[in-house]
């Protein structure tokens, strides 16, 4: 038997009053997920614990099993999954180019987005591409739009804070050591240097010619960097050997092709086309079809998140109910397959009103397959699901119930390896008798 667990990214969301206290899914007309969840087991999901938001990366680490401490840094696993190069011992944090207006002697992130042509962009981010202090060496590289990664090396340490305020009409923050870190003299010394590094970049840019031209037209002149999320490369169990599967994950983002570097599994890059649903349906079908030599499929799609964000719950759910019929194909045929076990969840909710960038409620889950035990919830989304008969899971129960629904768990107490590997049968070593 095998395992795909397709994650709808940012599915869960809150109540609103336009839709009378109830979520976008709620709302939405998903004929193919709730039949699904008629012939499953429901339940509510949370990668951490409620109440926390997680950003992806994280809330993927969590649900493939891992544990929170051993997170690598989101920096690091996109700019592998980018290909960007990267050697032991770097630190990589994500970068962006941004606007930002001097209030005496603060940076203020501003209000607005400047149109800037591509080519602009890459001479600015040029101007302020090298620094060296410190005995640290780093170097800024744009991908795409305003967005990159500025790598460290050199001995530099990743317990440092953010600059980016994220959100306009604060301050480009200090870095400072993170509080475990505050006497290690790495990380003081590339806080020192990190913050000499936005000093530096800010004045280079505020007289650029770029910045100049753009002002005179009445732009908003690109005038600072600022940095998030630091990594560096490590070493985590590898996921076959963490859960004794054969791993693969379909999706078009880089910070999964990342995770899938890091962890060992493998990943296959698509791309997002016009049509969202012809998108998942995609990629439901090369899980089911062509992907019979693994034993876990991870199939993504950020479509449902990207809609959040716009911060309007009636373009959630539109979006919503064109996923849904992405999943026709597993309604009229995949599901009776009893050699597959299908997973439905999200990685987090994604509030499609206020300010919050994702919250912390629980998502939805449904579990389809040969052994599950069905309930009495015939649609799904946060609230239904609540009344399911897997009740509330969190963080690596997940995986733990993939293993158990494969006929895969081991029973607890039986040590046929060192380590107590959650699957049975482990890497043990025969007897040699004679
Ligand atoms: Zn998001």
């Amino acid at each position: 038997m095998r395992c795909i667990l397709v994650v709808l990214d940012g599915l869960g969301d809150r109540g609103y009053i336009r839709f009378q206290g109830r979520t976008p899914l709620e709302v939405a007309a998903t004929p193919y997920l709730d039949r699904i969840a008629s012939l499953g087991m429901n339940g509510l999901y949370h990668a951490l614990e409620q109440g926390v938001p997680l950003p992806s990366e994280i809330a993927h680490f969590l649900m493939f099993g891992y544990e929170l401490d051993g997170f690598p840094g989101r920096g690091i696993l996109e700019a592998i999954g980018e290909g960007i190069e990267v050697e032991p011992g770097d630190v990589v944090f994500l970068a962006r180019l941004l606007p930002v207006t001097m209030k005496g002697d603060l940076a203020i992130l501003a209000d607005g987005s400047s149109r800037i042509a591509q080519e602009a962009v890459e001479i600015l981010a040029g101007s302020v591409k090298r620094f060296e202090s410190e005995g640290l060496k780093g170097e800024l590289i744009i991908t795409r739009g305003l967005q990159g990664f500025f790598r460290v090396r050199g001995g530099a340490s990743h317990a440092v804070t953010d600059s980016n305020p994220i959100q306009e009409g604060r301050p480009i923050m200090e870095i400072s050591p993170l509080e475990k870190a505050r006497h290690d003299p790495d990380a003081l010394r590339t806080a020192r240097f990190l913050n000499a590094y936005h000093r530096w970049a800010m004045k280079r840019l505020a007289r650029h010619r770029v910045n100049r031209r753009l002002e005179r037209e009445g732009c908003l002149p690109i005038n600072a960097v600022a940095l998030q999320r630091p990594g560096r490369l490590c070493r985590p169990r590898p996921f076959s050997k963490r859960w004794g599967l054969r791993g693969l994950s379909i999706s078009s983002s880089s910070i999964f092709w990342g995770l899938g570097r890091m962890l060992g599994m493998d990943f296959v890059r698509v791309s997002d086309g016009p049509d969202p649903c012809q998108d998942l349906e995609d990629r439901i079908s090369r899980a089911y079809y062509q992907a019979r030599e693994y034993d876990f499929i991870h199939v993504h799609t950020k479509v449902i998140d990207a809609a959040a964000h716009t911060k309007m719950p009636v373009r959630k759910k539109d979006v919503i109910e064109r996923v849904d019929k992405a999943f026709e194909g597993l309604v009229r045929h995949f599901m009776y397959d009893d050699e597959v076990l299908w997973v439905i969840t999200s990685d987090h909710s994604t509030p499609s009103s206020g300010t919050m960038i994702h919250s912390g409620e629980t998502v939805p889950i449904t579990m389809l397959g040969r052994y599950v035990r069905r309930d009495r919830v015939n649609a799904f989304n946060e609230v239904d699901c609540a009344q399911g008969a897997l009740g509330m899971i969190k963080g690596r129960e997940l995986m733990q119930l993939v293993l158990n629904f494969l006929d895969r768990a081991k029973l607890k107490g039986l040590m046929d390896a060192p380590w107590d590997q959650p699957y049975t049968p482990g890497p043990y070593i025969p007897l040699k008798a004679g």
